[in-house]
């Protein structure tokens, strides 16, 4: 044990940890971070498949994403943005916009993804009350969504593991099912099976239109729900669903926008324009806590009026629009641009695919699922019948520990196990985390029945 380890170990709470599993394994002091590679101070380097609870688009340590924060450093590193503004929060806006679908002409700035959505739960909720509509106050998601882990963005999030617990103090939204294409029938196409269930949530859109202020969805991927997966159909349903019942519809892209799904920004693929659409992780490349939430001219003018109407939207955190986390986006904005990053994601998810064939037919592993940079497959007891495992016996957890050993993090969601890399990454790497991920996988698996 690290002189590091000790010395964490006897002052910090980690996050979504319970404390006692570090008697066993205790967390790893990183000393330093290049490329997909983050290097302990044993000089034992772990391929970091999740990209740092996905924030990380173009490696640890970028050169360019460096050099433009020193630079920023020595001009204005924060300055307050009620009543102030500065050059990097203004020209990130612009180019944002620029690339979100049309029809998003405005940029709330917060500082992290449960922020963001707070900031679109409020806005939505308070346009209705400023356009006269005092009774929309409720909110649809679907199961197994997730938004985050302050008390809003939880109430809108349906995994039971984080939420259950603090039920009592959260707001009740009406819940639909999830899309999840891991239920389609055999023979059923994504496209058919998200179609079926969007009539459960046509139906709801139907009956509760009254009350409802918007529905928020993570586009295409359930991420931390357990990458659970579903065709740009359902989307382009919900938007014409939404707009029929003048509902709003919540884009959460914190986890999926910047490339993550083979478009800049997962709503594309279903050509809707989202009237909140919220963005954060690999907004600055991975490196600073930065948010924000693009709105329409239509949403922004409901609050614009006379202060004494009082309509203005007086909501803020202190490190909104943070000068260098600002900084570090545009130059994450600058990498797509030069390295032509999308293209490349495109043939690095036709690497994973077929890197991932190998975990095919495997009588413990659901199919492998993927969208874009995306890869998951599931532990399973049996996968004829899809029975799970057992959650005690925490199979997935026990991957986790296999492929550390192996120099590759893996964060496994539950029994579901999956690669989320960061952009940089090289095809012969991408075959080494899948071949650790099959032999930890190989392993948990052995005395299965
Ligand atoms: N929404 C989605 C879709 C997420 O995946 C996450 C984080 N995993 C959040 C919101 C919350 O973001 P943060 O952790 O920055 O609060």
């Amino acid at each position: 044990m690290t002189d590091w380890t000790r010395r964490d170990l006897a002052v910090l709470w980690h996050p979504c940890t319970q404390m006692q599993d570090h008697e066993t394994l205790p967390p790893i002091p990183i000393r330093r971070g290049q490329g997909v590679w983050l290097e302990d101070y044993n000089g034992h380097r772990y391929l970091d498949a999740i990209s740092s609870w996905w924030v990380n688009l173009f490696g640890h340590s970028h050169p360019a994403i460096n050099a433009a924060l020193k630079t920023q450093l020595d001009t204005l590193e924060h300055v307050i943005l009620a009543g102030f503004s500065h050059e990097p929060a203004i020209r990130l806006a612009e180019r944002l916009l620029a690339l979100a679908p049309a029809g998003l002409s405005r940029c709330f700035y917060a500082d992290n993804g449960s922020a963001a959505v707070e900031v679109a739960l409020k806005m939505s909720f308070h346009y209705w009350q400023n356009v006269g509509k005092p009774d929309k106050t409720r909110f649809i998601t679907l199961t197994h969504g997730y938004h985050g882990e302050t008390l809003g963005a939880l109430s809108v999030s349906d995994v039971a593991l984080y939420r259950s617990t603090y039920a009592p103090l959260l707001l009740t939204p009406i819940t639909v099912d999830s899309p999840d294409c891991a239920r389609c029938e055999p023979g059923e196409s994504w496209a058919e099976h998200s179609r079926e269930a969007f009539k459960q949530m046509a139906a709801t859109l139907a009956q509760h239109a009254d009350t409802v202020c918007a529905v928020i969805v993570e586009p295409l991927v359930q991420c931390a729900g357990g990458m659970r997966m579903y065709d740009p159909v359902y989307l382009s349903l919900l938007r014409e669903a939404c707009d029929a019942h003048g509902v709003h519809l919540i884009a959460d892209e914190i986890a999926v926008g910047f490339g993550r799904t083979g478009t800049l920004f997962a709503s594309e693929q279903a050509g809707i324009r989202p009237d909140f659409m919220c963005l954060s992780k690999g907004l600055t490349g991975g490196y600073l806590p930065l948010a924000c939430v693009l709105t329409t001219e239509t949403v922004y003018q409901a609050f614009y009026a006379d202060y004494t109407r009082l309509r203005a939207f007086l909501h803020s955190h202190s490190y909104t629009g943070n000068a260098l986390a600002c900084r570090a986006g545009l130059a994450t904005l600058d990498l797509f641009e030069e390295t032509g990053a999308l293209a490349r994601n495109q043939t690095l998810a036709d690497h994973l695919r077929a890197a991932c064939r190998r975990l095919e037919a495997h009588p413990h592993l659901s199919e492998v699922r993927q969208t874009g940079l995306i890869a998951a497959v599931e532990l399973l007891q049996n996968r004829s019948n899809r029975t799970p495992y057992p959650w005690q016996e925490r199979r997935g957890y026990q991957a986790y520990r296999k492929a550390l050993e192996q120099g590759v993090l893996l964060r496994p969601l539950g029994n579901v196990l999956y690669f989320m890399p960061p952009y940089v990454i090289r095809p012969e790497e991408i075959d080494l985390m899948v071949e650790v991920a099959a032999q930890a996988i190989a392993q948990v698996t052995a005395c299965a029945d």
